[in-house]
């Protein structure tokens, strides 16, 4: 079987295995919040964010009351996060520039989200593809990374931006945001970093790596 066709077997299986799996771990009730929680997510987990975002949008529930924040004051209540103050500074600065360009709407175009402190190209595709269902590359996160080169897809190890290229080239746009959902739930629930379950992994009759950690 060629690599193309085994990251598409792969989809396949992990639906099967995931028909639950979500776009996204980070609790947020619309494009405002999920583009917020998204850039404090940077190095950290995401049961981290969902902890502190409830008291940040209960306190700044719009893009206007965010903007016009005390970045101490913001600071203090994601404190837990790590770089709260750099975050602090990139959330409150990302609200009012909504507000002032964007009409405090989330804007659908890469080019517009990356302008926005704290966002990156990684930061923009996950808004892209939860909040608008649109893919302008795959998101590799620490999961994707891991379980992708597990899986023989990509040689690449810890280099997300190559992982992401080599992901791009073996499979069709339509199925880039399946990929990473489905293997965000793999990497989450079987293919754990210090002790996947390769013997109770749906995968382990076409991955090379299995029976490799035991
Ligand atoms: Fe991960 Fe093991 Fe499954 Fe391969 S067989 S995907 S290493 S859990």
């Amino acid at each position: 079987m060629d690599l193309s066709r085994t990251a598409e077997k792969i989809i396949e299986i992990l639906e099967m295995t995931y028909p639950d799996a979500p776009a996204t771990y980070l609790d947020h009730s619309n494009p405002f919040e999920m583009l917020i929680v998204t850039i404090l997510s940077a190095r950290v987990t995401d049961a981290g964010v969902n902890k502190v975002s409830p008291t940040l949008f209960g306190r700044y529930p719009t893009p206007e009351k965010l903007g016009h924040a005390n970045p101490i004051e913001v600071g203090k209540i994601i404190r837990p996060l790590g770089s709260y103050n750099k975050k602090a500074e990139y959330i409150t600065k990302t609200s009012r520039m909504l507000v002032e360009n964007f009409n405090g709407q989330v804007p659908t175009a890469m080019d517009d989200l990356i302008t926005f402190p704290g966002v990156s190209r990684k930061t923009a595709n996950v808004v892209l593809s939860v909040v608008f269902g649109l893919s302008e590359g795959v998101v590799v996160d620490t999961h994707v990374m891991r379980v992708t080169v597990r899986l023989g897809l990509s040689e690449h190890d810890k280099k997300p931006d190559k992982i992401e290229r080599d992901l791009m080239a073996l499979l069709p746009e339509e199925q880039w945001n399946d990929y990473a959902r489905l293997i965000g739930a793999h990497g989450r629930r079987t293919c754990k970093s210090r002790r996947p379950d390769c013997p109770g992994c749906t995968l382990n009759k076409i991955c090379p790596s299995a029976g490799l950690f035991s």
